[in-house]
């Protein structure tokens, strides 16, 4: 019987380790990675994290001062599996497949059998399977279709036409690093976000949303819209503004999407904007307003789901996402999530500190 499980051993899956650590709870960590850390070795080489080193690095794990303020993806690989020798974790490499209840224990089932907990933390990650929209014609079309997740560099698409759907932060990254490589690129665009940069006036964007997510809501999306006309003036010409997420609402935290480079093409024309994709028909991409595009390749830069299906337990799950029973955290009696919240901003790093304090906390509090 084991006491606490933590199933995924990524950035929030450690924080809640260390923290629980901390109250002199030990946890068996769970984790299918060949090597920890290949969530972000996975993810496009260019990639450098939009949240600062210092207040994401993982409590009592030293970061190196080469890896200066914006890690990049393949240092803030290292540093999560860094994070995990410092800790101590001895993980067992094994994919769970599901948990459910049995009397008043949880049942934690994997390939090779089952293990039995009193209290289990799923951190599996919101970014776990891709989603593409399920656009009529697709398969008819020649069209090469593929997520962002499974875009690396944009050497493969060169000479192709691209069109990009979504202008969240992959997809105006993606199309940024097309453009510059000489890709005829179309950006598609469903709901303009409030494009924005990681630094203003030296302060990180990150730390500064999650300050103002305190102040009243009409006066965080006015701040949303200053900001864009003060780092870009006026985006309506362009098909980019006046932004339509709203930086207040929580759920649409990634309202932002942070600009590398994007809006300029944009406005010097290397990359078109069009509206968003209603289906595809033939060699075309055709858009709700009519606009008919022909293309070579598609990347839907069209986000994640947590896929915690079958994995949570369906009383334990709402619409997708963790039910939020007695704390956002906690979805029945002694099942936890971190960094898996979907009202908060547990999407960034410094959030899963902090959460992973309070169910360490909870857990202690629990059986004291
Ligand atoms: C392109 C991109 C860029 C991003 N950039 C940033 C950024 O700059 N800053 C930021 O704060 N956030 C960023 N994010 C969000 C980012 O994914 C998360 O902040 C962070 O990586 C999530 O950490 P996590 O521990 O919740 O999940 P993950 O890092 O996804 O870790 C989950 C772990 O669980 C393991 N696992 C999953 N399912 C199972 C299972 N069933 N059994 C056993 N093990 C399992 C996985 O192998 C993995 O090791 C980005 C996301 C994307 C897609």
């Amino acid at each position: 019987m084991l006491d606490v499980a933590v199933i995924g051993a990524g950035h929030a899956g450690l924080c809640v380790v260390e923290a629980l650590r901390r109250r002199g709870i030990d946890a068996t960590v769970f984790d299918d990675a060949a090597r920890l850390g290949d969530v972000w070795r996975r993810r496009y080489d260019a990639l450098i994290l939009n949240t600062r080193r210092d207040p994401s690095s993982i409590p009592g794990v030293d970061v190196p001062e080469t890896m200066g303020q914006w890690p990049g993806k393949e240092e803030w690989a290292d540093h999560i599996e860094h994070a995990a020798d410092i800790l101590g974790v001895e993980r067992i490499v094994e994919r769970i497949n599901s948990i459910r209840r049995l009397d008043d224990v949880w049942e934690l089932s994997s390939h090779t059998g089952v293990h039995c907990s009193r209290v289990v933390v799923v951190a599996t990650g919101r970014n776990h399977r891709p989603v593409v929209p399920p656009w009529p014609g697709i398969d008819d079309s020649p069209i090469e279709l593929l997520h962002a997740a499974s875009f690396r560099r944009p050497d493969q698409f060169v000479g192709r036409r691209l069109l990009v759907v979504g202008a969240g932060n992959s997809g105006v990254e993606i199309a940024h690093l097309c453009s510059a490589a000489g890709i005829r690129t179309t950006i598609s665009i469903e709901r303009r976000p409030v494009f924005a940069r990681r630094e203003f006036l030296g302060t990180d964007l990150t730390s500064a949303a999650q300050r103002a997510s305190h102040l009243p809501d009409r006066l965080v999306d006015l701040a949303g819209r200053i900001l864009q006309f003060l780092l870009f003036g006026r985006l309506r010409k362009y098909r980019l503004g006046p932004p339509e997420m709203r930086l207040s609402n929580v759920a649409e935290a990634s309202g932002a999407s942070l600009d590398s480079g994007f809006v300029a093409d944009v406005k010097a024309g290397r990359i078109d904007v069009v509206d968003a994709v209603d289906r595809f028909d033939g060699s075309d991409v055709v858009t709700r307003s009519g606009t008919r595009i022909a293309v070579d390749v598609v990347i839907a830069a069209t986000g994640y789901s947590p896929a915690l299906d079958p994995l949570m337990p369906s009383e334990a799950r709402v619409a997708g996402w963790p039910r939020a029973k007695e704390a956002p955290w906690m979805s029945a009696p002694d099942l936890y999530t971190a960094g898996l919240n979907p009202a908060t901003l547990t999407a960034f790093h410094p959030d899963f500190i902090s959460e992973a304090d309070e169910i360490a906390q909870d857990i202690a509090d629990r059986r004291a």
